[in-house]
C-alpha cells in the first residue's frame, strides 16, 4: 500500500455535500468558510505504536507534544493559527495510569504554549497504543496559502535546516548517541515564522515527509515545475556531524528525511525584502517553473532527478 495512492483513491471517492468546503482533501489542513474575514482550518494526524513513536525512546510527555506539535505545524503551513484540538485514544488494556498522565503533561504543556484549548476526544480500547489529534484554527483570508497556490518564477525557500530528525531516528534504531537524536524526540512547529511569511509567501507546506516530497506536492498542485538547488539546501550541523557515525551522505537525510516540521514555501523573489525586514530566517533554494520543465536537483551545473521521501506506510 502507497501512502499517496490511497490519499489519490479518497480523494476521488468523496465528494462535498455543502459549499462551505473551499478545500477539503489535497493540502495540510481543510479550509472552510466562517466569517467575512476569516476561514476555519480542519486537520487530524495519528501517531501510532512504533510507527511514528517508539514507546522505548519517547517518554509518554514527549509524545503528548509531539501530537500537538504536528498538526501545529499543519495549521501553520496555511497561514492561520490554532485554537482547538481533540484527541481520541486507542488504548491496550494493560495501559498503565503513569503512561496516560505524562502523554497528557504533555497535551497540556504543548497546548496551554499555543493557547489551543482542547475540547474533547474519545477513549477505545485496542491492541496497539494510538493518539489521534484533530486540530482546528483560524486564518485570515488574505493570509491563507494553499499549495496551489505557487507562481512560475516564485522563489522556493525553507524556514530552517534540515535532517537531524530522520538522522536522530536512525542513530535510535542503531543504538548509536548524538544531538540529532533531540530534534527526532522534540520536535517544533515553526509557527512563529509561518506566521511572518503567510503575509507575502503564495505556496507554503509544513516538511513532514520531507522536503523532496513536499516540493513535489506544490508542483502536483499548482501544475508547475521546479529547480533545486543541491548545494543551497540547509543542513543543520548535528545532520551533518552524526551522518558520519551512520556512514551517509547528509543531504538524503535533510531531502528525503522528514519530521523537521519547518515551512517550505514559494514567494515572489520581490517580496523576500519584507521577510528580511521582519528578521524572518529564511533559506532560498530553487525556483518555479513552468511545468513542461519538470522537477529536478541541480548538482554541481548536473541536472538530477529528484527522488521520492519518507512513506508512512
Ligand atoms: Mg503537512
Amino acid at each position: 500500500v502507497d501512502e499517496q495512492k490511497i490519499i489519490d483513491f479518497v480523494r476521488k471517492s468523496v465528494s462535498f455535500q455543502s459549499p462551505g468546503v473551499i478545500m477539503g482533501i489535497g493540502d495540510d489542513t481543510a479550509v472552510l468558510k466562517y466569517d467575512t474575514r476569516r476561514y476555519l482550518l480542519a486537520t487530524t494526524d495519528t501517531l501510532v505504536g512504533d510507527v511514528h513513536y517508539l514507546p522505548d525512546y519517547f517518554t509518554p510527555k514527549q509524545v503528548g507534544i509531539k501530537a500537538i506539535e504536528s498538526n501545529v505545524s499543519d495549521i501553520a503551513a496555511m497561514g492561520g493559527v490554532p485554537t482547538y484540538a481533540m484527541i481520541s485514544l486507542i488504548l491496550p488494556r494493560n495501559t498503565d495510569k503513569g503512561f496516560i498522565q505524562g502523554l497528557y503533561s504533555g497535551i497540556r504543556m504543548c497546548s496551554n504554549k499555543y493557547k489551543i484549548s482542547i475540547i474533547g476526544g474519545n477513549v477505545s480500547r485496542g491492541n496497539q497504543v494510538s493518539i489521534t489529534t484533530q486540530m482546528m484554527g483560524f486564518v485570515d483570508k488574505k493570509n491563507l496559502c494553499l499549495r496551489e497556490d505557487a507562481e512560475i518564477g516564485d522563489l522556493i525557500c525553507v524556514t530552517g535546516m534540515l535532517g537531524a530528525s530522520k538522522v536522530g531516528l536512525e542513530l535510535l534504531k542503531l543504538k548509536k548517541l548524538g544531538k540529532s537524536i533531540n530534534a527526532f524526540l522534540n520536535p517544533k512547529s515553526n509557527l512563529q515564522s509561518a506566521k511572518k511569511i503567510a503575509k507575502y509567501a503564495n505556496a507554503m507546506e509544513d516538511i513532514s515527509d520531507g522536503l523532496a516530497t513536499e516540493i513535489k506536492n506544490i508542483c502536483k498542485e499548482s501544475k508547475t515545475g521546479a529547480k533545486i538547488y543541491k548545494n543551497k539546501i540547509p543542513i543543520k550541523k548535528s545532520a551533518i556531524k552524526d551522518s558520519k557515525i551512520l556512514g551517509k551522505d547528509p543531504i538524503n537525510f535533510a531531502l528525503y528525511g522528514g519530521e523537521d516540521y519547518e515551512i517550505v514555501f514559494t514567494i515572489p523573489k520581490k517580496n523576500v525584502k519584507y521577510l528580511e525586514k521582519r528578521n524572518c530566517k529564511i533559506y532560498i533554494l530553487g525556483k518555479i517553473l513552468p511545468k513542461k520543465e519538470g522537477i529536478f536537483l541541480m548538482d554541481d551545473g548536473r541536472k538530477t532527478k529528484l527522488g521520492s521521501g519518507y512513506n508512512h506506510l
